[in-house]
C-alpha cells in the first residue's frame, strides 16, 4: 500500500474551493451515482451454520459422483466448511478510528488493496485490487482502516461493482468527505475458468464530489494510482 500526500492537488483545491463553496453536494451525489440500489452499508456480521455446511460438502461429493469415504475425501467437507466459516465470519476489527486533520483539501490515496471475494452468480472466487482516494476535511482515516473496509466488504457474496460502492458509502461516511474515489480492477475465475476461459481485467469505478466534477482531481488520482495494479 501507498499513502500520498498530494501537494500538487492542494494548490489546485485552493484556487477551486470559492467555486465548490455553493456546490451542492447533496444534489451532486444523487445524480445517478450514489447509494440507492446498494444494499447496504453497514455488513452485518454474520454467522455460519457449521454443521449444515459440513453436511452439504458431503452432499456436493455425492452429487458430483464421488465418495466421500475414499483416500483423500474424508476430510474434504471439513475443509470445505472450515474455508467458508473463514470467509463468512473475518472479522476486520475497528474501521473508523480517525484523527483530526492538521490540513484540509489534501488528497489522501491508498492503493494495491488485495481483496479476495467471491462472485454472487457462480460462488467462483475473485479478485480485485482496490484503490480509495479522498479529500480530507477535518478527519483522516487510520492507514490501516482502508485495508479493513475494503476487506470486510469483500468477505460476502459479491460483485465488483457492489464492493465499490459498499466502500465509498463507508469512506464517505466515516471521514465526512462527500469527495471520495474508489477504483477496483479484478479478476473473476467464473470468467477465466469457465464460460468463455478469457483472462481478463475487469475495471470499475466510483467517482463522487470533487472527483466526478474536476477533470484535474479525477486524473490526479488516477495519476496516482498509476502503475500500482496487477
Ligand atoms: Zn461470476
Amino acid at each position: 500500500m501507498w499513502l500520498h500526500a498530494e501537494s500538487k492537488y492542494t494548490k489546485i483545491s485552493f484556487e477551486c474551493k470559492e467555486k465548490w463553496k455553493d456546490m451542492n453536494r447533496n444534489q451532486l451525489r444523487s445524480n445517478g451515482q450514489s447509494n440507492g440500489h446498494i444494499a447496504q452499508v453497514e455488513r452485518q456480521p454474520k454467522q455460519v451454520d457449521y454443521p449444515r455446511l459440513l453436511a452439504l460438502g458431503r452432499e456436493l461429493l455425492l452429487a458430483i459422483g464421488e465418495d466421500p469415504e475414499r483416500e483423500g475425501l474424508r476430510e474434504t467437507p471439513r475443509r470445505w466448511a472450515d474455508a467458508w466459516r473463514e470467509f463468512i465470519e473475518y472479522d476486520p476489527g475497528t474501521l473508523d478510528t480517525c484523527f483530526e486533520s492538521i490540513s484540509t483539501d489534501q488528497m489522501v490515496v491508498v492503493s494495491g488493496v488485495r481483496v479476495w471475494s467471491v462472485c454472487q452468480h457462480h460462488l467462483l472466487p475473485f479478485w480485485a485490487d482496490v484503490s480509495i482516494g479522498y479529500i480530507a476535511t477535518d478527519r483522516i482515516l487510520g492507514l490501516s482502516k482502508f485495508a479493513r473496509i475494503a476487506q470486510q466488504y469483500a468477505h460476502q457474496l459479491q460483485l465488483q461493482e457492489q464492493l465499490c460502492y459498499q466502500i465509498a458509502d463507508a469512506i464517505e461516511r466515516i471521514t465526512r468527505t462527500p469527495d471520495v474515489a474508489v477504483l477496483a480492477q479484478g479478476q473473476h475465475l467464473c470468467m477465466v475458468s469457465r464460460g468463455i476461459k478469457t483472462p481478463a481485467i475487469m475495471t470499475s469505478s466510483i467517482m463522487r464530489g470533487i472527483f466526478r466534477e474536476k477533470h484535474e482531481a479525477r486524473m490526479e488520482f488516477l495519476r496516482l494510482i498509476e502503475g500500482n495494479h496487477a
